[in-house]
């Protein structure tokens, strides 16, 4: 066990967005000396099991968008409070990078309340990662000169005049945590006009050996794939650039729908090792 003196220690560490040698060197040595590592559904079983030490207690407090089980933010704050005051080094994981759609903000927020030690390290974020293997330039000279991070979930963009912009501009978009929202989506960026340029790639399961990627001209989208159901997670790449696909991909698509980032059984968040 770590022996800090008084507060122990906080890792805020991304994880990546799913294959783990996608994880950082800074991130898997704070897993190696871990007392505790309080983790996100979108961690690979491979992170937990094999790159973490054996000692480590494992707590899994994933959030599942709109499905299952869903730890609350207060809760999670508990654990990382009450393992760090024990004196503990805690590494609380996040799949991706720990600054896009995540908690950290709550959590930074708790930690300086308790006066807790705590360091932050970067990950891969998803769409760093679906769009390298899906063989996507988000800026491409001549195509697109920005990148913007969105959501749909819950119908987050609401001014009309955002979705015209969104609809006019030549920046890469790429949109989390949206594949239950696409149609809508979908509509309402051709609702205002977007350009037949530009293409639509749905990333599922990005990185992970069960990874899919379905791509079209955005206006064959409610055609070729509108009512499908996308495997959990999924990220949505909608741009010039996402046509790019078709003549950079490197990967295949496994065609599979078994999830890669297993459910959690409610209220279990001590795992069983395998
Ligand atoms: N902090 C994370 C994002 C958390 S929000 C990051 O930086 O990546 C969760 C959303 O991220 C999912 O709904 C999905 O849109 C996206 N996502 C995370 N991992 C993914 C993956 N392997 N493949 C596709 N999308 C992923």
């Amino acid at each position: 066990m770590n022996n800090y003196k008084d507060t122990g220690k906080v890792i805020l560490a991304g994880a990546g967005p799913g294959d783990p040698e996608l994880i950082t060197l800074k991130a898997l040595r704070y897993l190696q000396i871990a007392d505790v590592v309080i983790t996100d559904r979108l961690v690979s079983d491979v992170i937990l099991y094999e790159y973490t030490n054996k000692n480590a207690l494992i707590l899994h407090v994933g959030k599942q968008c709109r499905k299952g089980a869903s730890t609350p933010q207060a809760t999670i704050n508990e654990l990382i409070v009450d393992y760090a005051l024990q004196g503990k080094l805690v590494v609380r994981l996040k799949g991706g990078d720990v600054s896009f759609f995540s908690n950290m903000l709550d959590e930074l927020q708790v930690l300086i309340a308790n006066q807790i030690e705590y360091e932050i390290i970067p990950g891969i974020t998803a769409a760093s990662g679906a769009a390298a293997y899906a063989g996507i330039p988000l800026t491409a000279r001549n195509h697109s000169i920005a990148v913007r991070f969105l959501t749909y979930y819950k119908k987050d963009i609401v001014e009309d005049i955002y979705w015209k912009d969104l609809s006019q501009t030549n920046d890469t978009l790429v949109f989390y945590m949206s594949s239950d929202t696409s149609d809508e989506l979908v509509k309402k960026l051709i609702d205002n006009n977007i350009n037949d340029d530009k293409h639509i790639a749905i990333v599922e399961q990005a990185t992970t050996p069960l990874q899919n990627v379905y791509s079209c001209a955005i206006h064959d989208y409610a055609k070729k794939f509108g009512s499908n159901q996308f495997v959990s997670p999924t990220l949505i790449i909608i741009g010039k650039v996402a046509a790019f696909h078709d003549q950079f991909q490197w990967i295949e698509n496994s065609y599979s729908k078994e999830n890669y980032f297993k459910p959690v059984a409610k209220n279990n968040y001590e795992s069983v090792r395998a």
